[in-house]
């Protein structure tokens, strides 16, 4: 197999040959045939998240098919169209696993990040984490639905009914994410770094009722708000753009510091929450939600080698959608 590897954080990702794996008791193999790059994957080479497994080979956005099958997987065969997300393992047994709220588990695996992910041909996954895709489908224009479109989906059930709602940060997820809530009926209003006309095009372009930069106030108090970009400054933006008891969601795993705001912003019964992770039922619930959404996603596809010119579009900014490696 072929595999971009981090063996430093700060360092750029290596093409490695190594033997292919095997599957462990529980484990399959699985043919990668499209693996999208997600925020996350950035602060991982970037050492922004603690104690990465090293070396690793990034990337949880991972759609291929099952090639060898370990002892113990019933549910899983050769051949079989599968998603890989980021939730790699759960223990099963601690406070978290039991109360149905795996994406908090004590002792969790992530893909990518403390196991091996998919910037790479093939990889092993534990059979119980893996999803079941339609056989037939697009690789890559499924694969950004891993991460970008099960942790949106996820954030935006945390950010609860309202109908008009922001999205900070137009990238991957926020591009799948409008396409649910306007299905649902909401208003969609889009918030990109200053000067992005590109980004609020593309947010345009999708139906967002409204884009503009993070700097600017929306025409009218929204009911909600979603944080997918890592920028803490955004905190207070997003509590000053929601109206008394509105809801404002932090959905990535690593933010700049949060500057100090007045409790005003705050005040009236504003609640301020973060997502973590995803559990199964997530997925269950967001492919099902995905087909009868009709969600489309966009995409740039890069060569497996060139994973590293990938994490930097993504880390500066310079592409619409979701970036996808194609081995
Ligand atoms: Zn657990
Ligand atoms: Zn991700």
């Amino acid at each position: 197999m072929r595999a971009m590897v981090l063996e430093q954080p700060g360092t750029p990702l290596k093409l490695v040959e190594r033997p292919d794996p095997q599957p462990a008791d529980g484990e399959v193999r699985v043919r990668v045939a499209a693996c999208g790059v997600c925020r996350t994957d950035v602060h991982v080479v970037d050492g922004e998240l603690p104690n990465p497994k090293l070396p690793i080979v990034p990337g949880h956005e991972i759609v291929g098919y099952v090639e060898t099958v370990g002892n113990g997987v019933d549910a899983l065969a050769a051949g079989m169209r599968v998603g890989i997300p980021w939730l790699g393992h759960t223990c099963g047994h601690c406070p978290y696993c039991r109360e149905g709220r795996e994406n908090l588990c004590d002792h969790p695996l992530f893909t990518g990040y403390t196991r091996d992910g998919g910037f790479a041909t093939h990889t092993v996954a534990d059979g119980r984490y893996v999803f079941r895709l339609p056989q037939s489908g697009e690789d890559v224009a499924t694969a950004p639905l891993l991460c970008a479109g099960l942790i949106g989906w996820r954030s935006l059930r945390m950010a609860g009914e309202g109908k008009k709602i922001g999205l900070f940060g137009f990238g991957a997820a926020a591009h799948i994410v409008t396409q649910v809530a306007l299905w649902q009926g909401r208003e969609v209003f889009a918030f990109t770094r200053p000067g992005d006309a590109a980004a609020q095009a593309f947010a345009r372009k999708l139906g967002a009722h409204w884009a503009s930069s993070s700097e600017e106030k929306p025409p009218e108090p929204l009911d909600c708000a979603i944080i997918y970009a890592p920028v803490g400054a955004l905190v207070p933006a997003a509590l000053s753009a929601v109206r008394k008891g509105g809801r404002v969601v932090c959905a990535g795993i690593h933010m700049s510091d949060i500057p100090s705001f007045p409790y005003r912003l705050l005040w009236e019964e504003r609640e301020l929450l973060s997502v973590a992770n995803l559990t199964r039922k997530d997925g269950d619930e967001f492919f099902t939600v995905a087909r009868q959404a009709g969600i489309v996603t966009e995409t740039v596809t890069y060569p497996l080698s060139r994973a590293n010119d990938a994490l930097a579009d993504l880390r500066m900014g310079r592409l619409q959608g979701a970036a996808v490696l194609v081995p």
